[in-house]
């Protein structure tokens, strides 16, 4: 029986690492448990139907992602594993200025189409008064127009990757905490390294978010794949149930949404040129406050429960990597997920682990494939 390594444990390894043993192939799956772990500290918005998003590539993925959700969390579930963090909750988009106000009935006519065209998470939209909205929400201040999705969805990360591990561990998968290398001898990946043993290996994926390219280094290879900073702030609402409170979109680089059974999340910063910077900073806070107090004037006395930083793994073109290493055919990169992750993960996942098990991909996966860097950039 062949063996497969998956190396880094966030939602996309987590992922790749229960598809593999879903299919009966032994899978080690090793993750490090970095602080920064971008799974960690991520929002989990998964409503690709409201985006106004049009990075090529996106809405191929997105699409198959989200229909997989639902399935997924069903799997876990008659495996016992319960608690996967996904949930329907519903998304208010609000318009906070005249502008935006007059892009609304636009939009809707779009997420509609789009609706109707079969793209999940959207349902049957509806216009609401301001007031409605603030019925839905609480803590929302005066806006000028809204509609409600009522089918948007969050996930909270850290449920997701726990309830995939749990359920790769339940189907024999090995789970290792520590630090993993390759090992390359005459030009072929045919083992890793952790702590002091070594683990001989038929295929290798690599799923190691913002931290891929130290792992690529034996291999001569590197992507555009750079750690953007995100800072993230969690307040709890005191005697105030937010289970039920919906996303809520403003059409800003911010959003809030909530988890029970009284937090409410915040976020967030996306910083350039972060490196592995993992402070939390006063602008960064300023940054989000403001915002967020500017839109929903509620939260004004709640309470500042934790502040978490992740690292996105960000691609340079926006698109995340999924494919074989040229010249290394047993080794597949999953990487690159950027702001996105948490919804396309657990699917890249499984398209990650039909490529190391030799199989044709469930959907076209050209668009992300490593070739497309050029030649130049890729060696270091
Ligand atoms: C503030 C914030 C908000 C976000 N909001 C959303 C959102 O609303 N919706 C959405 O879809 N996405 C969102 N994201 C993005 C999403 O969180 C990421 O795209 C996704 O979590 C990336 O998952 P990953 O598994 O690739 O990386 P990670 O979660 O970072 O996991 C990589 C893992 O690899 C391990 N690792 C690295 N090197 C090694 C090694 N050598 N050996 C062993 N292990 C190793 C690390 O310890 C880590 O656990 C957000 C991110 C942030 C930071």
């Amino acid at each position: 029986m062949s063996r497969v390594a998956v190396i880094g444990g966030g939602i996309v390894g987590a992922s790749a690492a229960f598809h593999l043993a879903e299919a009966g192939i032994e899978t080690v799956l090793v993750d490090n448990a970095a602080a920064g772990r971008a799974t960690s500290a991520g929002a989990g918005i998964v409503a690709p139907g409201t985006s106004m998003r049009n990075t090529p590539g996106f809405a191929q993925l997105s699409q198959p992602a989200v229909h997989y959700y639902p399935q997924l969390v069903e799997k876990l579930s008659a495996l016992g594993v319960d608690n996967a963090g996904y949930e329907v909750c519903g998304k208010l988009v609000v318009a906070d200025t005249p502008e935006k106000a007059e892009q609304l009935p636009g939009n809707t006519e779009i997420f509609r189409q789009r609706y109707r065209d079969g793209m999940p998470n959207i349902g049957e939209i509806e216009a609401i008064t301001p007031a409605q909205a603030q019925e839905l929400l609480p803590t929302l201040g005066e806006v000028l127009g809204a509609i409600f999705v009522p089918a948007a969805a969050r996930v909270d990360g850290t449920k997701m990757r726990a309830a995939m591990t749990a359920g790769a561990e339940r189907l024999g998968a090995r789970i290792i905490i520590g630090d993993a290398t390759l090992i390359v001898d005459n030009g072929e990946v045919k083992a890793i390294a952790v702590a002091d043993e070594i683990i001989a290996i038929d295929s290798v994926v690599i799923a190691a978010g913002a931290w891929i390219n130290q792992l690529m280094t034996p291999l001569h290879y590197q992507l555009p794949i750079a750690p953007q900073k995100g800072q993230i702030l969690h307040i709890e609402m005191p005697e105030q149930e937010t289970t039920n409170w919906p996303i809520l979109d403003w059409n800003s680089s911010q959003y809030q949404l909530c988890f029970g059974p009284n937090r409410v999340v915040c976020g967030a910063t996306r910083e350039f040129d972060s490196g592995y910077d993992l402070r939390v900073t006063p602008a960064g806070m300023k940054h989000i406050l403001d915002e967020q107090l500017r839109l929903c004037p509620g939260l004004a006395n709640g309470t500042i429960a934790e502040v978490r930083v992740g690292l996105r793994p960000y691609s340079a073109d926006e698109r995340p990597f999924i494919g074989r290493v040229p010249n290394h055919q047993n080794v597949v990169v999953c990487d690159g997920h950027g702001p996105s992750g948490l919804m396309l993960g657990p699917y890249s996942g499984l398209l990650a682990a039909e490529l190391a098990r030799g199989e044709a991909p469930s959907i076209d996966l050209s668009l992300y494939a490593l070739e497309r860097v050029a030649r130049e950039n890729m060696h270091a």
